[in-house]
């Protein structure tokens, strides 16, 4: 495969800098530039590991600065963009859907202005063919809106039908980017993932707050009865599938990326609090590293179970079918839900000097 120079946006995020770690680790020749505006869920920390990587570069800035994009993909003659780039929790969506319209949708038509200006627009009025370029767009099964109980999984032939704030500027940005393809012929590809879980993932989402709120003897909030349906990926994975469509995607076509792994919220709480009690008893030396975690401590910790009153408009189940994934690019998870969450709460467990500075960001913009 010949080098690539991709801008990453949103870089500085869970999947995006879980994505950045994996491309340097199995690109060594490519050259990588994160843009990344570095909200209250961007860390430059998750990065640490690349920052003296002479093919690293890390640029602070808005999507929705299109002066900037542009200078960016010109200055370091991207040809791979990898958007990343949102705000993606849906709680904060429903109570303050305005950034998510700013970023996910005008962000997305911001950067799709700037590519279509320097890889196609620039050239041909020079006389010249477009540069050689791809707009890779990360998107959610969100968009697709929810199953019921027998439902059979979400296709890219399901018809979109968001129902939160979220999941909607998700759609849009899709469908931007989609016509961007058709009228413009911008060489564009979108995946649409299921729910990831993995290193550096904000304590403010479900598999993470549990575990840290776990190691504070906090209760652990579950919406309504705890009930609705997740489909659960872990994060290399999903960096792994994006490379694929990269590599071998077609053109103005989606993918969905997803494991098959379907688990009720409830469950996978629980499931935590077991795995958590377990290394606690395996584990004497964790008792002072965390001597507030009692519960755990006792082999307790379902006892921080709180059931919360449930989210407004709350989608009871995703789970994705990934066949043509699959079939078409070779897609295969690599990792077990079962190694996957223990080697996630083992991360969890060593890198407190990574999340616990966060617990006091969450609570600031709560
Ligand atoms: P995240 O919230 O952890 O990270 C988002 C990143 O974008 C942060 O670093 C933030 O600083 C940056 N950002 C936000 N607004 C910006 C702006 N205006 N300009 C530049 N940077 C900005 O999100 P994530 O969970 O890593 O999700 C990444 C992408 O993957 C999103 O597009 C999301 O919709 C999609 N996705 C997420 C999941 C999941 O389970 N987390 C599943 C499927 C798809």
């Amino acid at each position: 495969m010949a080098t690539r120079h991709l801008l990453v946006t949103g870089g500085a995020g869970f999947i995006g800098a879980n994505y950045v770690l994996y491309w340097l680790a199995n690109n060594p020749e490519d050259k990588v530039v994160v843009l990344d505006a570095l909200t209250y869920a961007g860390n430059r920390e998750s990065l640490a590991s690349v920052e003296n990587n002479p093919n690293f570069t890390f640029a602070h800035g808005d999507i929705c600065d299109t002066a900037l994009v542009e200078s960016l993909l010109k200055e370091h003659d991207v040809d791979t963009l990898v958007h990343f780039a949102a705000e993606s929790h849906v709680d904060r969506s429903i109570t303050g859907p305005d950034a998510f319209i700013e970023t996910n949708i005008i962000g997305t038509y911001s950067l799709l202005k700037a590519a279509k200006k320097v890889w196609i627009d620039e050239p041909k009025a020079n006389g010249k063919a477009p540069l050689k370029h791809r707009f890779h767009h990360v998107s959610t099964d969100e968009v697709y809106g929810e199953l019921g109980p027998n439902d059979p999984a979400f296709t890219e032939e399901t018809a979109y039908a968001p129902n939160s704030p979220y999941s909607a500027s998700k759609a849009a940005s899709d469908h931007l980017v989609r016509a961007y393809h058709h009228t413009y012929g911008l060489e564009v590809t979108t995946s649409n993932c299921s729910n990831n879980y993995g290193p550096y993932h904000f304590p403010e989402k479900l598999i993470p707050l549990i575990i840290t709120n776990i190691l504070h003897d906090k209760p652990l909030p579950v919406y309504g009865n705890g009930q609705q349906i997740r489909d659960w990926l872990y994060v290399e994975d999903h960096a792994r599938g994006i490379e694929l469509v990269l590599n071998k995607g077609r053109l103005g076509e989606n993918y969905n990326i997803g494991g098959h792994n379907e688990w009720a919220n409830i469950d996978i709480v629980k499931l935590v609090c077991k795995l958590l009690n377990e290394q606690f008893q395996k584990k004497p030396e964790l008792a002072a590293q965390y001597p507030e975690a009692k519960t755990a401590l006792d082999n307790k910790a379902e006892q921080l179970i709180t059931f919360v009153e449930d989210r407004a408009g709350h989608d009871w189940r995703y789970a994705i079918d990934a066949t043509k994934t699959n079939n078409e690019l070779g897609y295969k998870p690599v990792e077990s839900f079962e190694t996957g969450i223990r080697k996630n709460i083992e991360w969890y467990l060593a890198n407190e000097g990574w999340w616990k500075p966060l617990i006091e960001v969450n609570k600031k913009v709560k």
